[in-house]
């Protein structure tokens, strides 16, 4: 598997989804996407795209605009993080909880979505919390869990519990027939050469601790069985 495609660094088999905002998704989740789509809908839910395929480089905007203030960052509580209050490893494990590693997001692989009701609100005052997916989108919530449990094996919550690295993240799909083989070619080595090729704020930081960081928030498995 292509290192640059891992990594975001290359867009390889996507296709633009429609609607009236444009994303891209893998061509070979379109179909099951569509399925998805159409199962919810008669279950009286719109199910519509929030965040599909993102590049290394929109990754790295996110990343450093967290890292220098211009963007906010959040702890489990849901209170203002302050950059400056931290020491580099804790403002890194502090943002890698909710938004990865420039090169290391399942949303480069075009598999992954993060996906909303819009027959609740419109995508803009989405706000992507767990409460918000306990209460207004519970029943998005609920059909997700009902199909991965019994339903759709092509179905996968990755983030659908505390693994002690990435929060929770009940609106975060992936079709698992297509990410799984990127997510088995993902290894440390891809990890490494990614950081080795970056630039973002930093990296040294994690380079440093590179094998933790990898297990706990790039494979998201530190208390997994
Ligand atoms: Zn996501």
């Amino acid at each position: 598997m292509a290192f640059e495609f891992l990594t975001g660094r290359l867009q390889n088999n996507l296709k633009y989804f429609g609607g009236e905002q444009k994303f891209m998704l893998h061509q070979d989740v379109v179909k099951s996407f569509i399925t998805l789509q159409s199962k919810a809908m008669r279950s009286g839910i719109n199910l519509q795209i929030v965040s599909a395929y993102r590049s290394y480089e929109a990754q790295a905007k996110i990343w450093n605009d967290k890292v220098t203030g211009k963007r906010k960052i959040f702890d489990d509580q849901g209170q203002l993080v302050i950059p400056d209050e931290l020491s580099e490893d804790e403002l890194i494990d502090a943002i890698c909880r909710f938004s990865a590693i420039p090169g290391a997001s399942r949303h480069h692989w075009g598999t992954d979505l993060d996906i909303y009701d819009l027959n609740i609100k419109e995508r803009t005052l989405v706000k992507l919390t767990e409460q918000e997916y306990q209460t207004d989108f519970e029943k998005l919530n609920l059909f997700l869990q009902d199909e991965t449990s019994k339903e759709n094996p092509n179905l996968l919550l990755p983030y659908d519990r505390d693994r002690g690295g990435i929060a929770v993240e009940p609106w975060h799909v992936s079709f698992q027939q297509v990410s799984s083989g990127f997510n088995d070619a993902y290894t440390i080595d891809i990890f490494k050469k990614n950081l080795t090729q970056s630039s973002f704020h930093l990296k040294d930081f994690i380079e440093d601790r590179l094998e933790e960081i990898f297990n706990r928030f790039v494979k998201n498995n530190l208390n997994s069985e």
